[in-house]
């Protein structure tokens, strides 16, 4: 059988996998993303680790065709690196592809992470019989994939998708990339967090907002009820653009299940521009745990259109 190796690099940790060309994970290993040490010696030390983990899985070397990485962007795919994420500080302009090519000599193939999330959910996930279909993944920041016409589209460096800055509320506050308002500023899983607990007087994690908004708390139901808003038009701004049949939700906000994706298709069937598109389905990304590793994997297995070429 054929096999790829998937990485998918994080601000907080880096999953490696072993992927099969039917999309089963045969083994994983999670390294913290050590930010105290370079780029170079964090790209060593997932180097070492692929090699260790090709040589424990007993698999003929030739059966691998090549190693996906998903990594946050901004990245330019153009060139294979890394451009300036900012939740990798250090990593600027670092050319991943590259020092992955000296070490393997095999393929080597970089999306941004929600691009390759969107490959994925196409490849084994909810999105499967789609053409047209928009991943959007929700959780420390927000992040989309786009899938349109039957082919991924990236843009011209790999960066198409980031969604996070299309501004939705301008009255909201300044964001990390000096706009104000954007959808990633109000409605991420820090956006949910930092509002929250404003509104609480107290810190709290997004995860204990959320059980507030379960206990049906007076001032955090209606907040939420808001954020599902606030989503709504993302989507409607999402679909007003590519007409897709689909939108994929996925990410750790995601999770918090039927209530945000019955209150976003609301907004979608009352405000989408088209009555088509007013009946675009929101459904939940069915391969949260591991997609960005089978999404990185795919671009190698799944042969993509639309992906850049090593
Ligand atoms: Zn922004």
């Amino acid at each position: 059988m054929e096999y790829a190796v998937g990485i998918d690099i994080g601000g907080t940790k880096t999953a490696i996998g072993i992927v099969s060309v039917e999309g089963q994970v045969v083994t994983k290993q999670v390294l913290p993303t050590d930010l105290t040490i370079s780029p170079a010696m964090m790209i060593d030390r997932i180097c070492d680790t692929v090699q260790q983990m090709m040589k424990d899985s007993g698999l003929a070397p030739e059966s691998f065709s090549g190693i996906g990485i998903g990594a946050p962007g901004p990245l330019d795919t153009s060139k294979g690196m890394i451009a300036c994420p900012p939740n990798l500080p250090e990593w600027v302009d670092i050319p991943v592809v590259e020092m992955f090519q000296a070490k393997f000599d095999m393929p080597i193939r970089m999306e941004n992470d929600a691009t390759a999330g969107a490959l994925a959910e196409k490849w084994k996930g909810a999105a499967q019989a789609n053409e047209n279909f928009i991943y959007l993944t929700i959780s420390t920041g927000i992040g989309a994939g786009i899938y349109v016409d039957g082919k991924l589209a990236t843009g011209a460096r790999g960066n198409a998708g980031d969604v996070g800055h299309m501004i939705i509320d301008p009255s909201y506050g300044t964001c990390v990339c000096g706009q104000k308002g954007c959808f990633e500023y109000i409605a991420s899983g820090t956006g949910i967090a930092r509002k929250g607990s404003e509104l609480m007087g107290e810190d709290l994690t997004t995860k204990q907002i959320f059980q507030l908004y379960e206990d049906k708390h007076p001032v955090i139901e209606p907040f939420i009820h808001d954020i599902y808003t606030y989503i709504g038009m993302g989507c409607v701004s999402l679909i007003n653009l590519f007409d897709p049949e689909k939108i994929v939700i996925g990410g750790g906000v995601s999770q918090v299940g039927e209530s945000l994706f019955q209150g976003v298709q609301q907004y979608v069937q009352q405000f989408a521009l088209n009555t088509a598109g007013r009946k675009t389905e929101i459904v939940p990304a069915s391969l949260n745990q591991d997609a960005g590793l089978i999404g990185a994997a795919a671009l190698i297995l799944s042969t993509p259109r639309g992906v850049t070429k090593s």
